[in-house]
């Protein structure tokens, strides 16, 4: 089976390890230079809506998927007829408009941030009125990382939140005081079987995630996340890994974003879980079962970002993974993993980690 997969970064890459192990074959569509998933499989250096590029990857492949979720969702309906596309374009439609988004999470009753849509100087104003500050101004379309965001914690940032993001689609939404951030990574395949890995804890620094452990000791608060991701799979009639983010506050969870691909915080199940999220995505896509989501030990996971420095190389303890990418500032170059048989131990060698890489 040949599966296509849109975007050859990282997440592309440990889709194509996980399809070797498999015996799958990949390729993929990509437009930059020597991305990293190019030691998986052939790709195509064309942009991501191309017409030509999908159509001729709908006809070689038997079926497509991506790993980035900007993908043109117009292009990709022009292809819909002759392949099977997973997950499926409604999940990608949402997930590309914060708005969209949050009518789905209160359509399906999740918990979720007070928001309002801002089209106008005076739409914001408004938000700041009726929402209460500190309250952050986010761009309903292409944000990611915390990039094309603003917070305004007075009424004199009001003006400078303007200045700095109008001529953009906008939402704005209360700024959630959390106790800590938690995602929760699912996958259902097209017979209607879900599995839900253990719930994650992450901390993101400047908007970018930097550490995620796993299992989080917070039975009631994995109920409610696996209650809301049960909602978003089977509402979309969703094929594939889904990654739900939330925030942590007291016993409640509110819903922040989802993105329907393999994620970031789910990067600990390639050796935490007995099925790593890469392989049953593939798994769900090419309608093969499900594998067992259960957790191998606890796990933590750092990233590396901007620069793999010579003492991450040489690190006798966790798994480094290296994404082959250019150094830049800001950039997710690789990860390290963790597994430890208890909580603790995995926070004090993720923690000696950090210091010794940083
Ligand atoms: P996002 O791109 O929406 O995932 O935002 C990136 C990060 O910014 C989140 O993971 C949070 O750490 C922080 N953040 C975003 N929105 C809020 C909010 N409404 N309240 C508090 N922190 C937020």
């Amino acid at each position: 089976m040949r599966i296509g997969i849109i975007g050859a970064g990282q997440l592309g890459q440990m889709l194509g390890f996980a399809a070797r192990d498999l015996g799958l074959e990949v390729c993929f569509l990509d437009p930059s230079p020597a991305p990293p998933a190019a030691s998986c499989g052939p790709v195509v250096q064309r942009p991501f809506g191309d017409p030509d590029a999908l159509a001729d990857m709908a006809e070689s492949c038997d079926v497509i998927t991506y790993e980035f979720e900007n993908v043109p969702v117009a292009a990709l309906q022009t292809i819909a007829g002759s392949v099977p596309i997973w997950p499926p374009a409604a999940a990608l439609r949402h997930a590309q408009d914060r708005l969209d988004e949050k009518q789905l999470f209160e359509e399906l009753g999740v918990p979720l941030p007070g928001y309002r849509a801002v089209d106008t100087r005076a739409d914001l104003a408004a938000a700041a009125t009726e929402l209460g500050l500190p309250l952050v101004v986010k761009t309903r379309r292409l944000g990611y990382d915390g990039k094309g965001q603003f917070v305004v914690r007075t009424g004199d940032d009001v003006d400078a939140a303007w200045r700095s993001l109008r001529g953009q689609a906008l939402i704005a939404e209360q700024w959630v005081p959390f106790d800590f951030e938690v995602s929760s990574i699912g996958v259902r395949d097209a017979r209607g079987n879900v599995r839900i890995y253990p719930l994650t804890r992450n901390v993101h620094r400047n908007g970018i995630l930097h550490t995620s452990r796993s299992p989080v000791d917070a039975p009631e608060l994995a109920e409610l996340a696996a209650a809301a991701m049960h909602k978003l799979l089977e509402h979309l009639d969703y094929v594939g890994v889904l990654a739900l983010e939330l925030f942590a506050i007291g016993n409640q969870l509110l819903a922040n974003e989802f993105a329907p691909r393999v994620h970031n915080s789910g990067h600990w199940t390639i050796e935490g879980a007995v099925t790593s999220q890469f392989e049953n995505h593939l798994r769900a896509v090419a309608g093969l079962p499900l594998g067992s989501i259960e957790s191998r030990g606890h796990a933590g996971m750092l990233n590396l970002i901007g620069e793999i420095t010579a003492a991450a190389r040489e690190l006798d303890q966790g798994t480094l993974h290296d994404y082959g990418k250019e150094p830049r500032p800001g950039r997710k170059l690789g990860h390290i993993t963790v597994i430890a048989g208890c909580a603790e131990q995995r926070d004090t060698l993720l923690n000696k980690i950090e210091q010794t890489v940083t």
